[in-house]
């Protein structure tokens, strides 16, 4: 847990300077303890103060990447129990393994690039690939790093626990950060020599929690992801619980975020297992399937358990052209909250109608609850009209509001000069009403 702002407040100058951008020292710790502000806006804070407040404000799950550039993958920060409690922070990687016995590692990298969906404006996919050391064979696991590297954007773990086959996968893969799977108590000193070497993250695997944490405090290393040896469902579930529940409580050698493997040979189970990790804390899953039926289920139940629930999904609100319109084409009014947006976009394109969609930024909230809350008023619909540029598209001055806010047309009309339709209550009313009233 934090500090609070009084035991913040005691390792501060005490100056009240301002420079921080706060009137005192106790405002700024005050928002210190309450994540608003960070210490690093304090120019005068003393080292040693600094290493103290560091640590104690370190979150309790530790930040670990893996990969570069834009695929890249972020993995821990986490800081409660139940996703109602705040939120989660960073959603399970999903990683796809790969054997290096497999007679064609190219195609079935080629179909795990294709696992991507789009759900409601946004893009999902699965995140890494898994390249497994089966062979005992450490030129041909190479080889297999080498092949997948070069066929995909996606981060990569190298999974074997010799460290002499790790060392050869390495020297063609170690330069992107792959996340090395891994280290155990046989073969910890090398395993971390080689993490060191290529500063990349490194799997600690125990043979029960005990003696993870014991690895965990003799690697000395940073970063780590954390693996209990369990591959029964219900012991990985305890494992993966306990491990959560003890960082939580800043036992740090379990600080880190975790990996499963979900690799029952019965597809349907592998799934169900799968579902279960994600429910529960796993940094990283990694499933066998390139089955987009295995996969989307698992990116749903993803996205439903790390969808910040304090914050509603939006989409950019901004002037979107549905079909091929023109300047006659109707313009219709919304809100930005996903839902509301793609259901009215739907509607426009089920209709087979060329129009415009203006969806009014409402911090992603509903028509009806935007205009109560006062986040949908004819102010910002003025202001959408004029600014948008929808205006430089139609030869025309007439706007389609829904139909639950009739009662904004007259300011609308009042403020923008734009005469006012008022469309149907539901969006699926907008075919027929454009048939009856647009043009007529
Ligand atoms: Fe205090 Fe530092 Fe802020 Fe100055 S910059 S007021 S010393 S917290």
């Amino acid at each position: 847990m934090g500090l609070t702002g009084l035991e913040i407040f005691k390792q501060l100058p005490k100056t009240n300077c301002k420079d921080c951008g706060q009137p005192t020292c106790l405002a700024f710790a005050m928002q210190l303890a309450s994540g608003k502000a960070s210490l690093d806006q304090c120019p005068h804070v003393s080292d040693a103060a600094k290493e103290a407040l560091d640590s104690a404000s370190a979150p309790p799950v530790a930040l670990v990447k893996i990969g570069k550039g834009e695929k890249e993958v972020a993995l821990g920060n986490e800081t409660v129990l139940f996703r109602h409690d705040k939120r989660f922070e960073h959603p399970t990687g999903i990683a796809i393994s790969v054997k290096d016995t497999d007679d064609d590692i190219a195609g079935k990298v080629a179909a795990i690039n294709k696992l991507v969906f789009d759900r409601v404006g946004q893009i999902h996919s699965v995140n890494l690939v898994a390249v497994v050391n089966t062979s005992g064979d450490g030129a041909k696991f190479a080889a297999a790093a080498k092949t997948v590297q070069e066929n995909t954007e996606f981060p990569l773990v190298l999974v074997s626990e010799d460290a002499a086959a790790m060392g050869s996968a390495l020297e063609v893969a170690g330069a992107n950060n792959p996340l090395i799977c891994g280290a155990n108590a046989s073969n910890l000193e090398a395993m971390i020599e080689l993490a060191k070497k290529y500063d990349a993250p490194l799997v600690v695997k125990g043979n029960g929690l005990e003696e993870l944490a014991a690895l965990v405090e003799k690697a000395g290393y940073k970063k780590l992801f954390l693996d209990s040896g369990a591959r029964e469902v219900n012991k990985v579930l305890a494992d993966q619980t306990q491990i959560r529940r003890q960082a939580l409580k800043k036992f740090r050698p379990f600080g880190y975020p975790t990996i499963t493997f979900a690799d029952n040979a019965d597809p349907i189970q592998a799934v169900v297992d799968a579902s279960i990790y994600i429910a529960k804390y796993a940094g990283i899953v990694v499933v066998d399937s390139t089955d987009p039926a295995d996969l989307l289920p698992l990116i749903t139940l993803r996205l439903n358990i790390y969808t910040d629930p304090q914050k509603p999904i939006a989409v950019e609100s901004k002037l979107y052209e549905i079909g091929t319109p023109g300047p006659d084409d109707p313009v219709f009014v919304t809100t930005n909250f996903s839902l509301t947006y793609f259901n009215v976009q739907g509607d426009v394109e089920s209709g087979r109608i060329n129009g415009y969609i203006l969806p009014v930024d409402t911090d992603g909230i509903s028509v009806m609850t935007g205009w109560a809350a006062g986040k949908f008023t004819p102010e910002k619909i003025t202001e959408m009209l004029n600014t948008s540029g929808v205006a430089d598209k139609v030869s025309h001055r007439k706007v389609i509001i829904p139909g639950g806010v009739a009662v904004l047309s007259g300011k609308i009309n009042e403020l923008s000069g734009w005469e006012v339709l008022v469309g149907p209550r539901e969006s699926g009313g907008i075919p027929s009403f454009i048939k009856q009233r647009w043009g007529a």
